[in-house]
Order: C-alpha cells, then structure tokens, then sequence
C-alpha cells in the first residue's frame, strides 16, 4: 500500500514538471516577443536603439503592456493547467488501480476455491480436508480429546455408471452429496475425495457412544431410495473410521486407517468398521497384490519352500510339506497369509493350486533322479477340494509318471470336508485311488465330527501348532495335544504335531507318542537346495539330540 502510494506520488511530479516545461518554454517566447518588440519599437519609434528610448515605448505603448503581461499568464497558466492535469490523472489512475486491485482479488480467490473444492458436489475436496484434518490434530492433542476421520465409498456406483452413463453417475454423486450434507454438523467437514469415496471429518468425538449415533445417521440417510432419471436405486455404501489419536497421530496415518477400515466394511459387507491392526489384511495394497498375482503365475515368481517332517518310528526325514512363498519384485519374500486367502475370494486360487501340484511332482521327480527319496504334502484349499477336478489336475501334472508308491500326501481341513461331506469323500476316494494319502491339517480347531472322519480315506491328522507351540506351560493344551494322539491311535490314524519349536517340546511329544514332528526347531521352511543341503548335514545331529 505504501509502495502503491509513492508511485502514485511519482507519477503525479512527473506529470506537474512535465505541464512546467511547456509552461517554461511559453515564458521564454514571450520574454524573447517582449525584448523584440520593444527594441523594434523603439529603433522605430526614436530612429536608434537607446536605454530612455527603451523606457519610453515601454511606457507609452499599450500593445507593449500587453506582452509585458504574457510571461506572467504563462507562468500561472503552466501552474494551474499542471495541478488541474495531475489531479485529474491521480483520480483515473487511483480508479483503475482499484479496479484491477478488485479484479485480482476475485480470481485469487476463485481460484483458491477451485483449487480447495470438488467442481461437481461444490464439497471441500481432499486439498482442504488434509488442511482442515491437520488443523483439528493440533488441537485435539492440546486439548486431549478424540478427532474421527471417516472414508465412505458407495457400493456398486460403478455399475449406476456403466449401465446409466456418465450423467446419471453425476446426478447421484450430487444427491449423495446433499443428503450427507444435511448430517454433517457445522464444526466437521464433509469432503469429496475423488470418484465415489467420501470423507467426514468429526473434530470433536467425545466417545465412541457419540460416533455410534453419527454413525447411524448416516446409515439411515443412505437407507432411501436414490431418484435418477425416473428409477429408483437402492444403494449401499461402506464406511472406514479411525480415531486419533488410537489409530493415528497425523493425517496421512488417519486416512489410510479409515481406507483400511473401508475397504474391510465393503469386503464383509457389514456397512461400517472401525480400524484395527488384524484389518491391515484388506488394505489396498493386499487388493493391487491381486491383481499382480494372475501375471505372478506365469512371470514364475511364486516359490515353493520345503519343511522336514521328523519321523520318529524310523528316526528318518523322508517327507517334507511344501509352503508357497511368492517372491514379489517389489514387496520381496511374501508368506502365503498375504495373499492365499485373496486367491481364494477370486477364484484364482485354482490356478495356484495347479501349479503347487506341478511343481511338488516335478520337485519329486528332479530329487528322485540326485538319489534323494522324498515325498512332500501338500497343502489344498477348501474350495479346490470341493472342486472334483482335482484327480484329474494330479493325473496332468503326473504326465507320464506314475503315482505308483505313495509320493503326495494331501493335507485338507476339517472345513473343507464340513461344507459338502459327500462331494469331499467322493474326491478323497478318488485321490486315494490315485495313491494320494490324506491328512487332516490343523486338527483340533474345527467341528468335524469323528463319525464323519471314521467314513473318509483319511490316514493322517495334524494337530494345530497352537496347541503344541504352548503346551508345556499351558496344562489344557497338552490334554488336547494328549487326547488327539489317543483318539488319531484308536481310529487307526498317524499324527503330525507341527509347530515344534523347542527341544522339549520334542521330547514331550516323543513320550505322549506323536509319530512325526514339524517345526522350527528342526527347520524353518526351506527352499529346495538348501532343503537337500540340510537334510545332508543336519538332519541326523537333531534327531540323535532328540533321542537322548
Ligand atoms: P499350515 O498348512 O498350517 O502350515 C504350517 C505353517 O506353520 C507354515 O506357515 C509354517 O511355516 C508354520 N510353521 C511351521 N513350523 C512352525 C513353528 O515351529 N512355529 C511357528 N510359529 N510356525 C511354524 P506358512 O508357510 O506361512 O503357511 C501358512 C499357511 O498358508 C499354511 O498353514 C497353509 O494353510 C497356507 N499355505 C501354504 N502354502 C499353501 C499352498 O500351497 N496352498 C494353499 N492352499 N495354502 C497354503
Ligand atoms: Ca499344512
Ligand atoms: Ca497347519
């Protein structure tokens, strides 16, 4: 302001010495007229050009008072024309310049709110929620109490768009907006992130009980039937909530939570969910995980890795069960918790089960022709057993070879064979034919019944490692650790105690009469080379251990 107003002073000084000049340069004409007019008059008038000559026309000449006068009307006309011109010219330039000051102001501050806004909803978009979410974080910190942040994304929109075009999407996208509107109270902020996902941020929950009823007002303005274009739509959305500061101090954490949140609501189907760690499982990158594994399958990424199972009655390892592993390019050396259970919600599950089985026999084979005799088990999925294709993916996978002396062992659960009794027997006794053996893994945690189990080609049970892991400190594991092995004996079946981790632990299980144990303490997983390579050197060390 300071600056605008010494310009302006400038310009007008500029403008007010520049009338000067002109006026200046009119008094020197006039002076110059009056000098020449005189001398001319008096040359004229006296015949000679002399002082009292001069004096004399000055004084007798009217025309000559006249010009006299001309210099000093220059003058003041020079005075009076610059102060008239420079005010005049402060007034344009001071209208203009607030003109343009207006001007500037207006698209700052459109362009501000373009850049803070959603064009389609008018909403704060994600800009001014991560502003505004920072805000209320310091506050709550100062003031000790809880800051909510919920993501809600609309269920199916993607359908409302593909089969009602673009324009109804938008439409819908603005009701949304409207009725989330009318919930969201003054002091929080309702933003659009993008597409069909939503956040509200709460900047003051005073206890779960008051998210609760926010909660419910938001599932009961969804509850109504959208209008577009004259049909009635029902639509469901999903919501993702995190707390600060339980689930987050900042805003990144905090909505990254709550997109966790969500997304495990929209995978439950269950409308809402509150973040927490064993949630982590639906985060995004488990959903590109997805997407990445069908190119996995054939970019050779996935590996299989090969734990011993310790034969006790003959002190020997000749079997070891394969677990896949995925070597992904990016995440590294991923366990099969991160992706087995996704293979299976998509169906992809059949693919990496094939390729299990392949790469088990091939593995076989390769070791049967370096003179190292092992058969391995394998792990199969519910929905795999269940599908009756799994005889003739074994005969594919065997090709030419033959399944003659017993080199697969098929581990199932209890839940597999609950779903569809009939079907699981029918495939078993197919398997069996085959000269597959079957086990019953992670025995003690499901509900299959024994009367179930006695009619089924089963020749094995696994007992959980949750059991064993713990039951030298914990009296009710070992009875269930006990009672299993009993109860596999009586039926006519072997046990596998998997999740041996100590020593002790070894040798409780080798008095209570476990026919084979598996577990850390022998070795972790290993791939195949040095699978070979421990059997070679440490095998024999850990079972003479055992057997003193
Ligand atoms: P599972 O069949 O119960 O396999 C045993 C799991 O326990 C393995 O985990 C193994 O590494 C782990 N384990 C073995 N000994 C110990 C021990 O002493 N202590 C502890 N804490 N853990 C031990 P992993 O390899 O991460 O596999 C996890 C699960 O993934 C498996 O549980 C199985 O259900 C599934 N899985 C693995 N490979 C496949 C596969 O090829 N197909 C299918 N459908 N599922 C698989
Ligand atoms: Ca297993
Ligand atoms: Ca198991």
């Amino acid at each position: 302001m300071k600056n605008e107003q010494l310009a302006r002073n400038n310009n007008i000084h500029l403008l007010k010495s520049s009338v000067n000049r002109h006026a200046l340069f009119g008094l020197t004409i006039s002076l110059v007229a009056v000098i020449v007019a005189t001398l001319v008059n008096c040359y004229l008038v006296t015949g000679s050009l002399s002082l009292p000559g001069i004096y004399s026309v000055q004084k007798d000449l009217p025309i000559l008072w006249l010009l006299d006068a001309l210099p000093f009307i220059f003058l003041l006309w020079g005075q009076y024309v610059g102060s008239i011109l420079a005010y005049e010219a402060n007034t344009l330039i001071n209208d203009q310049t607030d003109e343009l000051r207006n001007q500037t102001a207006s698209l700052e501050k459109r362009v501000m709110y373009e850049a803070t806004h959603d064009s389609l909803t008018e909403l704060p978009n994600r800009v001014l929620l991560h502003d505004r979410l920072d805000r209320a974080l310091t506050t709550a910190v100062r003031y000790n109490y809880l800051v909510g942040v919920i993501i809600l994304d609309l269920d199916r929109f993607k359908e409302v768009n593909d089969t009602l075009g673009h324009f109804a999407g938008d439409k819908l996208l603005k009701q949304v907006a409207l009725r989330l509107t009318g919930v969201v109270r003054k002091s929080d902020t309702l933003a659009r992130m993008g597409g069909d996902e939503f956040a509200i941020l709460l900047t003051h929950v005073k206890d779960t009980q008051d998210l609760d009823l926010f909660i419910n007002r938001i599932l009961k303005v969804m509850v109504l039937p959208f209008k577009i274009s004259g049909m009635s739509l029902d639509l469901q959305a999903s919501m993702g909530i995190a707390l600060c500061p339980d689930h987050g101090k900042d805003v990144d954490t905090l909505i990254q939570r709550a997109e966790v949140a969500m997304y495990a609501a929209k995978q439950q189907k269950n409308g809402y969910a509150v973040y927490s760690k064993n949630l982590d499982r639906f985060s995004p990158k488990r959903l590109t995980l997805m997407g990445e594994l069908r190119q996995a399958l054939q970019r050779d990424e996935l590996v299989l890795y090969y734990q011993p199972q310790i034969d006790l009655k003959t002190r020997t390892v000749k079997q070891a069960e394969a677990l896949i592993r995925w070597e992904h390019p990016v995440h590294g050396l991923l366990p099969p918790n991160e992706f087995i259970k996704l293979a299976e919600r998509t169906g992809l599950i059949k693919d990496l089960t094939n390729w299990v089985l392949d790469e088990s026999i091939s593995q076989i084979l390769k070791w049967e022709q370096q003179d190292f005799p092992m058969t391995l088990a394998v792990n199969i999925s519910p929905s795999c057993l269940l599908n009756t294709d799994l005889p003739e993916i074994i005969i594919g996978s065997l090709g030419s070879h033959n399944l003659g002396r017993s080199m697969l062992t098929i581990e199932i659960t209890e839940t597999s064979i609950i779903q569809d009794p009939e079907l699981a027997s029918e495939v078993l006794n197919r398997l069996k034919k085959l000269g597959a053996d079957i086990s019953i893994d992670d025995f003690g945690t499901g509900y299959s019944s024994l009367a179930l189990l006695k009619k089924l080609p089963v020749s094995e049970m696994k007992i959980d490692k949750s059991f064993v892991m713990d039951m030298l400190n914990n009296d009710d594991d070992e009875t269930i650790v006990k009672s299993i092995i009993d109860l596999a004996h009586n039926l006519g079946l072997s046990v596998v105690a998997e999740g041996v981790e100590s020593l002790v632990i070894a040798q409780r299980l080798q008095q209570l009469n476990c026919d084979t144990l598996q577990g850390y303490y022998f070795s972790k997983p290993l791939p195949a080379k040095e699978f070979k390579a421990w059997h070679a050197s440490h095998a024999e060390i850990l079972m003479s251990e055992l057997l003193t």
